[in-house]
């Protein structure tokens, strides 16, 4: 500063998720309003700047840069330094700087802004329907991006170059479109073109108004999207729906459905302050609602269930389709069952070619194939199902630091976590990691990540279960160096929930799931552990019992139910009650009970996910499954039905014994038997169940608290999906005087497990 100017000039550095989402525009304009000079330019740690000018005028721009910062961005950080005054009399944007080895954040994909939107819906507007409208508020990001600085050349843009209009726009700090990267307009940009099920163009004038009459007279249509294809029909059509449940093999999977506005969605379903509120974010993902009677989206949408999953048109391409349908269209991932989603053209013509009767295709190529996210609201508080559109890859911000390290997470929903300092890239949902296709979806992107956030891992965690993929690719990379870092799977979800919530315990963590290695080499999932990052101790779980057949009882709750109940009771048990008796063929329940009786290919398991099925087979709602998780999810869905007082007459009794508190389920499943024999209501036994786990594990962490003074619970596992138990626990534990940790960036499924991992690692001596 010079003396007695009364000229300032400062240098400031912003730090977070500051480019790709019109920051510098913004700063420009806020200096040129705050008549300050300098420059501006985008770096691999951020954004920097320097202005020049009288003191107040300085003082005022760095507040509004915080307060008026783009809804967008996410500062992190501002550092700000003094300079000597230049005498600078311009504001300038200048080229980028990268220093290699640094890495920056990375916006997530954008729902259309109402700019665009209004554009896109104004006939004399040149971008009247078209369908790859953005600007830096909105539009492709992640899902375009193959490398980093964010500039066009490094996004699958780089080969349309942009018309002197686009590029008068993309030059002026003025314009919303101010290096937007993905700028485009139909004269230069990106175009559709709609191919029948063998390949051939279908002729017309305007693919979208065609694909929309193809849809409404009952076609199904494979549209590639942002993160790869989705799979659309008529969800009002009982035949479109079920033809596409046949050609696609998922006889009853809930499919999600858009909708055209909030307006439309709250005719279908009951729609809170909160779901309203994630479903018109910028994320824009699925959020399941209750589903109203009036709805006209057919009942095979989602069977037998209460809720449903909704969204908005997130792109100006279903924003189009939206309103020349008008109406609901079921949107599902287009893929073969669990396999990733597909984002090649040639791929999705080769493998869907069975399901799908045309393709509406784009020529801007898919970099990293995300599917939609998925959220629900509990309680005013969302909470994920689904972690990937829109929210990944912005970090977790973790308590901790972290030495470079890549967590590879579990088998099933997985995602990894690659963490450095306090940031945790956890990856978007990847799937389950068992066919060919998913693993190398897994290698693609652990490798998009690694040179995008140019983190090299020194590092390697891991699961417990010498059989998961993500092991055998922990161990394949420890041979090349890095360090094996072995975490237990329940551990890990605790881990991750107290990461998520910046607290570093001791906690009561509470992982309920379907299933995870346990350091005694049996499968838990009903736990209770005291622990923190570092150390870990079982202080109870439910009681061991054998699982006839293994992994194969998962498809088939039945087969729980009677190993269960006759390992517990006798086969004379199972033979009392009717309708399990009458779903199971004598020799399957004759070969069931030899496998309990002679510990044959029965592995003992105390897994809170296999006694919901057991109680949901006995109860007469689901003997088979034909997704993951079904048998719970209807379970729950009953007790949503039940019209009753939270009917108990269940309880869960706890042994205290040497190795902790033992849940027995016992008394529980006679009960259960019992009432279904003589006809209870499958609603009121679904609700006084939820009831019973919800008094138990209360009783058990209130116990728990007083003997280890430890008053912070902390719920994982995929079991906390299911509303009803969430809800109850949350509100006995709160009750009970204890603090409680739920997730709210991370599903509670084994999702957040590579989160966990990492948290650990990150512990390690
Ligand atoms: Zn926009
Ligand atoms: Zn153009
Ligand atoms: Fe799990």
């Amino acid at each position: 500063m010079t003396p007695g100017s009364g000229i300032t000039r400062l240098e400031i550095q912003v730090r977070g998720i500051v480019q790709g989402v019109g920051f510098r525009p913004f700063v420009y304009r806020l200096a040129t309003e705050e008549r300050l000079a300098g420059w501006v330019r985008n770096t691999s740690t951020g954004v920097q700047l320097e202005v020049e000018g009288p003191e107040s005028s300085t003082s005022a721009f760095l507040r509004r840069l915080r307060e008026e910062a783009p809804a967008l961005a996410r500062i992190e950080e501002i550092v700000t330094e003094r300079r000597d005054s230049q005498g600078a009399t311009l504001f300038q944007i200048r080229d980028s700087s990268f220093e290699d080895g640094k890495g920056q954040l990375v916006s997530p994909d954008v729902a259309t802004c109402a700019d665009c939107l209004a554009e896109l819906m104004d006939p004399t507007n040149r971008r009247y329907r078209y369908p790859f409208t953005n600007c830096t508020n909105c539009g492709p990001r992640f899902t375009i991006i193959t490398d980093m600085p964010y500039d066009r050349p490094s996004t699958t843009m780089r080969s349309f170059r942009m018309c002197p209009e686009c590029q008068s726009e993309y030059d002026d700090p003025s314009d919303r479109r101010f290096h937007a990267q993905p700028n485009a307009c139909p004269v230069c940009g990106p175009h559709l073109t709609l191919l029948d099920a063998h390949g051939k163009v279908v002729p017309c004038t305007d693919a979208i108004a065609k694909t929309s009459s193809l849809l409404t007279e009952g076609a199904i249509v494979a549209i590639k999207g942002l993160g790869g294809f989705l799979l659309a029909c008529d969800a009002t059509s009982r035949h479109a729906v079920s033809l596409l449940r046949q050609r696609k093999q998922r006889p009853s999977k809930p499919f999600a459905v858009m909708v055209t506005d909030l307006h439309v969605a709250r005719h279908h379903c009951e729609i809170g302050d909160a779901e309203a509120a994630l479903l018109e974010s910028p994320a824009a993902p699925i959020v399941l609602g209750r589903w109203k009677r009036e709805s006209s989206v057919c009942p095979d949408t989602a069977p037998g269930l209460v809720f449903l999953g909704l969204m908005l048109p997130y792109t100006p391409l279903h924003h189009v389709l939206m309103r020349d349908c008008q109406r609901p269209l079921v949107m599902t991932s287009g893929n073969l069952s669990e396999e990733p989603i597909i984002a090649d053209d040639d791929e999705a013509l080769e493998r869907l070619s069975d399901i799908a009767d045309y393709f509406l295709l784009h020529n801007r190529p898919i970099c990293s194939r995300y599917d939609d996210s998925v959220a629900m609201v509990v309680d005013e508080t969302p909470q994920m199902l689904r972690r990937a559109r829109g929210f990944a890859p912005r970090p977790v911000d973790t308590p901790f630091r972290s030495p470079p390290l890549l967590a590879t997470g579990s088998q099933t929903k997985n995602t990894f976590t690659l963490a450095t300092g306090h940031h945790a890239f956890v990856s978007q949902h990847i799937g389950d990691l068992d066919s060919v296709e998913t693993l190398d979806h897994y290698e693609a992107t652990v490798s998009l990540y690694t040179r995008m956030f140019r983190i090299e891992p020194k590092l390697i965690a891991h699961d417990l279960h010498p059989d998961y993929l993500s092991t055998h690719y922990a161990q394949q990379m420890a041979s090349q160096g890095l360090r094996p870092i072995a975490v237990q799977h329940h551990h890990a979800h605790i881990a991750a929930c107290m990461a998520e919530n910046a607290y570093e315990g001791p906690v009561i963590g509470v992982a309920y799931d379907g299933a995870g290695l346990g350091s005694d080499g049996h499968i838990w999932g009903g736990e209770f552990l005291i622990c923190d990052f570092r150390t870990t101790r079982r202080a109870g779980h439910i009681e061991y019992l054998p699982l006839a057949g293994g992994d194969a009882a998962t498809l088939r709750p039945y087969r729980t139910a009677a190993g269960y109940v006759a390992s517990l009771f006798g086969k004379s048990t199972v033979d009392d009650n009717h309708s399990l008796r009458s779903h199971i063929a004598p020799e399957e329940l004759s070969a069931i009970v030899s496998q309990v009786e002679h510990h044959l290919n029965a592995p003992l398991t105390s897994s809170m996910g296999r006694l919901f099925d057991a109680v949901a087979a006995i109860a007469g709602i689901r003997y088979e499954t034909s997704y993951e998780g079904q048998a719970a999810i209807e379970l729950e869905a009953a007790a949503h039905r039940n019209s009753g007082i939270h009917g108990s007459g269940y309880t869960l009794p706890v042994d205290n014994t040497p190795e902790g508190h033992i849940v027995r389920v016992g008394g529980l499943l006679t009960a259960v038997l019992r009432d279904a024999t003589n006809k209870r209501p499958d609603t009121e036994i679904a609700a006084a169940f939820h009831e019973a786990v919800a008094q138990m594990t209360t009783t058990v962490c209130e116990e728990l608290a007083r003997n280890s003074g430890i008053h912070t619970v902390a719920l994982s596992g995929g079991v906390f999906q299911n509303r009803l138990l969430l809800s109850r626990v949350w509100e006995l534990l709160r009750t009970a005087g204890l603090t409680v940790l739920v997730h709210n960036e991370l599903p509670s499924n084994d999702a957040c497990v590579s989160l966990g991992q990492a948290a650990v690692a990150a512990h390690a001596e």
